[in-house]
């Protein structure tokens, strides 16, 4: 009888693993049908999703309810669906510049709103549970995309002082909900990697500690055990692109505090993908996490996971540059020596953020073999030198447009002089640097680390590649772009 039972319910668990790897695919097969596409990029704001939240309301299936207010005076809402027992709840951009959960939270409510033959699935979700969401609580900070409120207080720091209106909703919000599981939404810099793999940690999952000791309490076991399924599942779709943020206990921060405080809490930070600058596919990827964590919270299937598997995820490590150019000749002081180029291409906001541009810097110089680069070049029989600036001095933008770049990088010069003192602003989009004609002289640079990328490659005298601001173009033949060039004010 014992072993019948034991069978039973064996065989249950296994076809519910096997459902969840099922609905895993059909939710990454049938994504378009759950995408809102009218958030497409990071930087949109709140009046962004403003009318989104206000659609799902007029359509009656969420409950919505305003939690509060900015520093700045923009509402922060409160969403929530089913009724079920287990109370869930999930918060997105904290940090201001960290959009792509919140993202993912608008494809969430489609889910629960679209027809997709998947009932059975979330009738199981919306008995067993009930879940609250509270997307883009740092509404200040992403109108300007930056982590920080507008008290410039990093709202993950404020559980505990409560000095910002932010963190006192969140915290508010938690006591008032006494959620079973908590969801803590965050991005993180897309250069780390998973361990020393070669591969970039797209997306870092965490039990946060509850104690400087990290003991392992039956709250946080439970976190524990929902990652090590979320990993199993998946590890189908972004193999080996997996890893476990740093694990020392924060005291100042909401996702300790509430695993502390009795929530088995989860933090997700999105990482990089090549190519996915947007984060358009990782946001897909947190959609389907998210699915995956409801319906594995309803059905329990998380229970039976042993801890040993979140153990075994591999670290975030820091292995990763935008950029390496590898083995290429450098004359330094009359010797030539052999050297990889790390450079890493920064986004800097402008004009209050309404724009963006890159501005880069070599990160490191040497023997980069433990490393890898979103763009990894082995440049093996090939020299570098650094650009040199056009001499002839050009009197508006209008010239500078006129100019054939290619040939310019040909004759190994990767920066123009404009007769101006200003430019208004401090990049081009044009694939060059634009020196401003000032008094100051121009001074001659031989030094490569922590300075701007500025490159011409050559094998045989002739010129193949050159690097402008950090972004690598063919010359011979066509390929890489230039996203933007900068504009010095003094040389
Ligand atoms: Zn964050």
């Amino acid at each position: 009888m014992i072993k019948k039972i034991f069978l039973l319910i064996t065989i249950g668990f296994e076809i519910t693993m096997a459902q969840k790897i099922d609905l895993a695919q059909n939710l990454y097969s049938n994504y378009e049908i759950y995408l809102e596409n009218r958030i497409t990029n990071r930087r949109f704001k709140q009046s962004d999703i403003i009318p989104l939240i206000n659609e799902v309301k007029r359509k009656g299936i969420f409950s919505v309810e305003k939690a509060g207010q900015s520093v700045g005076g923009k509402d922060i809402y409160l969403l929530s669906i089913g009724r079920g027992k287990s109370k869930v709840f999930l918060w997105s951009q904290m940090h201001g510049d960290e959009p792509t959960a919140t993202m993912a939270l608008f494809d969430v409510f489609n889910f629960f709103q679209v027809n997709d033959g998947l009932d059975s699935i979330k009738k199981t979700i919306l008995d067993n549970l009930t879940i609250f969401f509270l997307p883009m609580v740092n509404p200040d900070g992403a109108e300007i995309y930056q982590r920080r409120n507008d008290f410039e207080i990093d709202i993950n720091r404020d559980v505990m002082r409560q000095q910002t209106p932010e963190g006192i909703i969140l915290r508010k919000t938690f006591e008032k909900l006494k959620p079973d599981f908590g969801f803590n939404l965050h991005d993180q810099n897309t250069r780390y990697s998973v361990e020393n793999s070669f591969k970039s940690a797209a997306i870092s999952f965490l039990a946060p500690a509850v104690d400087y000791e990290k003991s392992i309490d039956s709250v946080r076991e439970n976190s524990m055990k929902l990652i090590g399924e979320l990993y199993e599942t998946l590890t189908h779709f972004i193999p080996g692109h997996i890893a476990k943020y740093g694990d020392d206990y924060e005291p100042r921060a909401f996702g300790d505090n509430f695993q502390k405080w009795g929530a088995s809490t989860v933090l997700i930070e999105t990482g990089g993908w090549k190519g996915d600058t947007e984060k358009q596919f990782l946001r897909k990827i947190n959609f389907m996490t998210f699915i995956s964590a409801f319906y594995s919270i309803a059905s329990r299937t998380y229970k039976h996971e042993s801890t040993k598997i979140y153990d075994q995820i591999p670290k975030n490590a820091e292995y990763i540059f935008d950029l390496v150019l590898r083995n290429l000749k450098y004359r330094n002081d009359g010797k030539e020596i052999l050297v990889d180029v790390g450079i890493n291409r920064t986004e800097n906001n402008y004009n209050e953020a309404k724009e963006f541009y890159y501005s880069s810097k070599v990160e490191d110089l040497g023997d980069l073999s433990v490393f890898f680069g979103y763009e990894d070049f082995d440049l093996r029989g090939y020299e570098l030198h650094q650009g040199k600036t056009y001499p002839k001095e050009l009197n508006s933008m209008n010239e500078i447009n006129k100019l054939d770049f290619t040939t310019l990088y040909k004759q190994g010069y990767t920066s123009v002089i404009l007769k101006s003192k200003s430019n208004g602003k401090p990049f081009t989009n044009l694939p060059i640097n634009i020196k401003l004609k000032t008094e100051k002289k121009s001074t001659s640079n031989k030094k490569l680390l922590n300075h701007n990328p500025n490159f011409i490659i050559k094998k045989n005298s002739d010129v193949h590649y050159a690097v402008i601001n950090g972004f690598i173009v063919g010359v011979k033949s066509s390929f890489g772009k230039v996203l933007n060039g900068l504009v010095q004010q003094n040389f």
